[in-house]
């Protein structure tokens, strides 16, 4: 049994103190520190082999005062519910960080999914889904891809719930291939949203001269960031991948790093570049650390080695609460996940816009929605935290924690 509060509850208490501070004294925060309603059930599937498995499967609610439940869902052998309640939890406030007309929810599945076939894994997710059917809706809770979940298991979710509805419902999920729903723009929206917070956050911190920059994890979000950045003109000097990373003072070519990863499987070993290890890139003298990878990287031990001007947490979770006090500390500005990485939870949101409406943008549309939604949140955090004499991360979840406040205080209880 837990009988200790998870660590958000304390992010919220705090918040809220910061709040009363300001005058918004809000009795509505007790309703924020419990899940609305959070669902267990059991998945049965019939396996390859003949024999049949049980699965045990989560969906937390854990508000939907600003709009209905969204978040992922996560196939992974270690969820459990308190996870996947403190995740969704975290959704309710991403989504108010980039003012979405959503609440927030989280899913998981409890299964080490390399180890299933394909056809036990769309038995499994179609068992989910048949499983939940009756506690999501495309207006009412909106799953979407997370940890090793892809878009061909959002393909079979989005399908198998059309079916037990008996009409088409695309916006029932997010993250779909393009092919049956899914938005243009939805695979760079992550990075692309980060260059634009960088942009608007370089604004007010005002850097001599090229601003360099080194990115520790070349995948998805990575290289699509340093792909984006460095056409923008900054001077993407180090990246990096599990096996290692490169550096070239007088910036690096990413496209040929990028073909190089696809011919080699990593960027370590590039001609023309010093190869680096990953410790020696968080620590190397560049105006904007980006941590694109994983979670807690930097950490007690390392955050003295930063010599970085302002940190992009592309990552979710990748510089803790102790590190990141200590660099605030230090004058060190850490633009917050929650912001950073945004951008992907937006095109989401606008997936589901053009799935209701039936009609689908371009590219460019996308891209254009995107940039004003990203800089209207960093300014509102920019704003927030010059006043209060806080860190952007306080400062998000601050705005965030009030904008939910205030909308479950405008409904009633
Ligand atoms: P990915 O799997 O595509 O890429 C991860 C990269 O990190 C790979 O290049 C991998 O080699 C590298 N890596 C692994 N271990 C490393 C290590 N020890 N040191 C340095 N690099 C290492 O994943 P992704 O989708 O790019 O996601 C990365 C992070 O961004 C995660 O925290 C994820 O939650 C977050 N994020 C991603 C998105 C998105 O749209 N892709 C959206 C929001 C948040």
């Amino acid at each position: 049994m837990q009988n200790k509060d998870p660590e958000y509850i304390d992010y919220l208490k705090e918040v809220g103190e910061l709040l009363k501070k300001q005058g918004d004294d809000f009795e509505e925060i007790k309703v924020l520190e419990k899940p609305q309603k959070a669902v267990e059930v059991s998945v049965p599937v019939k396996m390859d082999d003949g024999s049949l498995k049980v699965f045990t499967a989560y969906r937390v609610q854990y508000s939907n005062a600003r709009g209905p439940y969204k978040g992922g869902l996560r196939y992974h052998p270690e969820v459990d519910l308190a996870e996947v309640k403190s995740l969704a939890f975290w959704m309710s406030i991403k989504c108010a960080v980039a003012d979405i007309p959503y609440g927030g929810g989280k899913g998981g599945i409890e299964v080490d999914p390399k180890s299933l076939s394909e056809g036990e894994l769309e038995r499994l997710t179609r068992g989910y889904v048949r499983a939940m059917a009756k506690n999501i809706g495309a207006k009412e809770d909106i799953p979407a891809p997370d940890v090793y979940t892809t878009p061909q298991i959002m393909a079979w979710f989005m399908d198998e719930y059309s079916r037990i509805q008996g009409e088409n419902v695309p916006a029932i999920v997010t993250g779909k291939p393009i092919e049956i729903g899914g938005s243009l723009g939805r695979d760079t929206a992550t990075a692309q949203g980060g260059v634009y917070v960088l942009h608007n956050v370089l604004e007010n911190i005002k850097l001599e001269g090229g601003v360099s920059v080194a990115v520790n994890g070349f995948g998805n979000a990575g290289a699509n960031f340093a792909e984006i950045a460095d056409k923008e003109g900054y001077k993407i000097v180090a990246v990096s991948d599990s096996k290692g990373g490169i550096y070239e003072e007088d910036g690096l070519n990413v496209e040929a790093v990028i073909k190089h990863k696809e011919k080699t499987g990593s960027v370590v070993d590039m001609a023309g570049a010093k190869n680096i290890s990953n410790e020696e890139l968080l620590a190397l003298k560049v105006d904007v650390l980006v941590p694109a990878a994983l979670e807690n990287v930097i950490h007690e031990k390392n955050h003295q080695d930063v010599k970085a001007k302002l940190i992009l947490e592309l990552a979710n979770g990748p510089v803790n609460k102790k590190a990141s006090q200590a660099l605030f500390e230090r004058g060190v500005t850490i633009i917050p996940d929650v912001l950073a990485n945004a951008g992907g939870g937006v095109v989401s949101y606008f997936e589901w816009v053009q799935n209701l409406q039936n009609f689908y943008w371009s590219a460019e549309e996308v891209q254009k929605k995107l940039e004003p939604k990203m800089n209207k949140a960093t300014d509102d955090i920019w704003k927030f935290k010059e006043k209060n004499k806080v860190d952007m991360r306080t400062g998000a979840y601050a705005l965030a924690v009030k904008k939910i406040l205030e909308a479950i205080k405008i409904k009633g209880i």
